[in-house]
């Protein structure tokens, strides 16, 4: 069969394809540890439980309006007043099926072919693609000094006549770094000068540890929600771990919501209005949820940095925020895709390459689990890869022995 050549030229998303292979591989058995995963093991807020049963035991479960229900929009537009200190109308809204189909349409809305979106390396796996498939073209930006933090000046030799819009994930996945004031605020100002959309992708922005101010690049304009080239996507994904729910939403101009409300309505009609209610529940409940998720995802990553310290060919740069850190292992192999699969088939750690973020030489971990899958993950990369460690050491109830050092 003939297919697109667009969509075969669209790489799978690896971090989906390594959740299955987990799960497949945990199905047989194996004693697999996924250090790959970008959700936490919470369930979900009962507040979130109710209002969808409350919802689905009406029976009332039809069609609901493309850009979503005036309820969950009005929580949202509460959301939006409480965290970025702006009010937004409900026609300056658009609720989607998760943050990455509200990224997805936003693309889809705003690209002409061959306009050119930037973004930052390390970057989230889905960008480039998802610009490829609004036939967009991806123009990353690497910083020259080695370190995860963008650079305004690489920033503005990348910008052509061609370049439409840029994305700006921050705190960043896969990194976990936090960018600085300045560096947004000098972002904001450059976009705005340049007529260039600033997307801003928040959906880790309370995921922040030690102390830090929750900062929103939104606060860096003054312009209102009408006349901003900045378009802030969120959702609820990360904010409660409410990954499986799959709500997000944008806010922009009514002129572009509108836009992507067409598009919406073409493709997918609307968000569940069952997982809507969800979101809303999530929304309006008791809110002490979010830090109390926080605080087991900090005390994860004061976990995940102890245990890498010890880890001699390791160099990792501390995650200000999110469920991540991006650890350098070129002393161990350069090609992280080799790499990584060595690892799940000799210590069945699940990891992501590098490479899939536009960093060769690093892997993503991810310490979204528990306490005992970070000790016990890293023990295992230890194990399979340093010379130093002990060789021997139990997977499940196996002991193994090393015989590759
Ligand atoms: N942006 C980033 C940076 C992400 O990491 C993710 C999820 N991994 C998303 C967007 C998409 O989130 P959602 O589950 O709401 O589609």
């Amino acid at each position: 069969m003939r297919l697109s050549q667009l969509a075969a030229s669209i790489a799978e998303s690896p971090t989906l394809k390594l959740n299955e292979d987990a799960q497949r591989l945990r199905e047989k058995g194996e004693a697999v540890i996924h250090l790959g995963i970008g959700e936490p093991k919470n369930k979900a807020p009962i507040s979130a439980l109710l209002s969808s049963a409350s919802r689905l035991s009406t029976g009332d479960v039809k069609y609901a309006p493309t850009d979503g229900i005036p309820s969950l929009k009005k929580a949202i537009i509460r959301y939006t007043e409480e965290t970025y200190g702006r009010l937004v109308a409900p026609e300056n809204v658009i609720v989607a099926n998760g943050a990455k189909q509200a990224l997805y349409n936003l693309l889809y809305s705003l690209l002409n072919p061959q306009d050119e979106v930037i973004i930052l390396a390390p970057y989230w796996v889905s960008y480039p693609e998802m610009i490829k498939m609004v036939y967009g073209v991806p123009v990353v930006v690497t910083p020259e000094d080695g370190s995860f933090h963008p650079r305004l000046a690489d920033i503005e030799q990348a910008v052509s006549s061609a370049t439409r819009a840029i994305i700006v994930n921050s705190p960043n996945n896969p990194s976990g770094v936090v960018f600085s004031e300045k560096f947004l605020a000098d972002i904001v100002d450059f976009c705005e000068r340049k007529g260039i959309i600033l997307i801003l992708d928040d959906i880790y922005q309370r995921l922040i540890f030690d102390g830090r101010p929750l900062v929103t690049a939104l606060k860096f304009t003054n312009r209102d929600v009408e006349s901003t080239n900045l378009v802030v996507v969120n959702g609820i994904s990360k904010l409660y771990g409410m990954t499986g729910f799959r709500i997000g939403w944008a806010v922009t101009n009514r002129r572009l919501v509108e836009t992507m409300t067409n598009v919406q309505a073409q493709t997918t009609s609307c968000a569940s209005v069952i997982l809507q209610a969800a979101a809303e529940g999530a929304l309006t409940g008791l809110q002490s949820y979010v830090e109390s998720l926080r605080l087991t995802i900090e005390n994860n990553r004061n976990v995940m940095m102890q245990e890498l310290s010890s880890f001699s060919g390791v160099k990792v740069t501390k995650p200000d925020g999110t469920f991540y850190c991006l650890p350098d292992f070129r002393a161990y192999n350069a090609n992280s895709v080799e790499l990584s699969h060595f690892l799940l088939q000799k210590a069945l750690v699940v990891t992501v390459p590098g490479k899939e973020f536009g960093m060769e030489g690093h892997l993503r971990l991810s310490y979204a689990g528990t306490v005992k899958d970070v000790t016990e993950g890293v023990a295992r990369l230890k194990w399979a890869l340093d010379p130093h460690a002990p060789s021997e050491i139990y997977i499940g109830d196996r002991k193994v022995v090393r015989d590759w050092l």
